[in-house]
């Protein structure tokens, strides 16, 4: 152990290698599902920082290999292509189970594989969590509450879905994959936390994610008009990918089992958020409403009560410090798309 500190004081500043060496003592095994994406690949980066050995699955999907690609070699990390609809047999202490199209556009582009994937792959996961005696987080979502009739959310809420309408396959793939986690967990006493998880910006968000953050950004940057569906009446409160990241973290950390939401508060319509956009980015962009979506939940807004309590998390990057980020790596994507497409 020694000369393992020593060996580290060498590479990187003493008070990093303190760090590093304490967090190496409680280094654990952890699985990723779905560790190419957006989210989990802000979670590898934080965790492997935190000095624990990582196991990354995904299928690509949504998700790309350049998002972990700083990785690849180090000695901690392993990246495994693999589909998780198909049982998977490896030893870890934790799973973060966050394997499933999140966007409208991917998850309805094969609704009968977004049910597959969050039905099968989280009996999958759960089954590997039994077998090896792990502790595993499922990435639920704030979809679980539909378009809701009672606002803000708590956890307490039921929800309020159209089990046939075309976000049906991911509402009800989550709403199952949370039943499934509380059956395992009382059937086979299992250590299980589901984190429900609102509307999540940053960067390394796709350029062809379909989310409105990444939509409006990017016509911004482009002069295209700014497409807002519908009366752009509706409301989502946005969070910073980092503060998620810290949240879900502090969940996995905790001994806490019943479900919590982890979102940011502040909340805005969708024509709020357009003008927001549009004058952080300046530019000639118009803002055009074109027609609604089907089945739109026109409100939503976490009730943390929960998080602040047992986690003692709450959000810490504001709308303009984390849009400033994201607008920042969206300039460097188009940059990237154009030389590439030009040449
Ligand atoms: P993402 O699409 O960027 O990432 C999902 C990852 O899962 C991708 O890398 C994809 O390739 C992989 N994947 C999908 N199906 C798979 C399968 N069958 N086998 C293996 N890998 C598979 O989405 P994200 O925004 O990073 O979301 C991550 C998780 O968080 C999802 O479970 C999502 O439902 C949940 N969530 C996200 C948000 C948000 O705003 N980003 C909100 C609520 C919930
Ligand atoms: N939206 C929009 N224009 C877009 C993309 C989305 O007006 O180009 C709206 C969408 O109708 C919804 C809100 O923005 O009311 C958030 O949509 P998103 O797809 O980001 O996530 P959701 O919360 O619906 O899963």
């Amino acid at each position: 152990l020694e000369q393992r500190l020593q060996s580290l004081e060498t590479r990187i500043p003493k008070k990093y290698a303190e760090v590093t060496f304490l967090n190496y003592l409680k280094k654990r095994r952890i699985l990723i599902t779905g560790g190419a994406g957006f989210v989990g690949s802000h979670l590898v980066d934080t965790l492997m920082l935190q000095g624990h050995d990582l196991i990354v699955v995904d299928n690509f999907f949504t998700g790309r290999k350049q998002n972990v690609e700083q990785w690849i070699g180090h000695e901690n990390f392993e990246l495994i292509h693999h589909d998780i609809v198909n049982p998977l047999f490896i030893e870890v202490d934790q799973i973060y189970h966050l394997a499933s199209p999140a966007s409208p556009p991917h998850y309805m582009q094969n609704p009968v594989k977004t049910i597959k994937t969050n039905t099968l792959g989280t009996i999958n996961m759960l089954g590997l969590a039994r077998r090896v005696n792990a502790t595993i987080l499922i990435a639920s979502t704030s979809e679980v509450y539909g378009d809701p009739d009672k606002h803000p959310q708590s956890e307490s809420y039921w929800g309020h879905v159209n089990p046939i309408g075309p976000r049906a396959c991911y509402d009800e793939g989550k709403r199952v994959s949370e039943t499934l986690t509380y059956a395992y967990a009382k059937q086979e006493n299992m250590n299980v936390r589901v984190a429900r998880i609102f509307n999540t910006y940053g960067p390394r968000m796709h350029m062809n994610d379909g989310r409105v953050v990444s939509n409006f950004i990017l016509q911004a940057l482009q002069d295209h008009e700014i497409t807002v569906y519908g009366s752009g009446n509706q409301t989502r409160s946005f969070q910073y990918v980092s503060d998620l990241v810290d949240g879900l973290i502090a969940l996995m950390e905790s001994n806490y089992t019943l479900p919590v939401n982890i979102g940011n508060p502040v909340e805005h319509t969708i024509n709020e958020f357009a003008t927001i956009i549009k004058e952080l980015v300046g530019g000639n962009s118009a803002i055009k409403h074109v027609a609604e979506v089907e089945d739109d939940p026109q409100r939503r807004k976490p009730d943390i009560a929960r998080a602040k309590k047992y986690l003692k998390w709450e959000p810490k990057v504001s709308l303009n410090v984390g849009l400033q980020k994201t607008v920042n790596y969206f300039k460097k994507e188009l940059k990237l798309f154009r030389f590439v497409h030009s040449n």
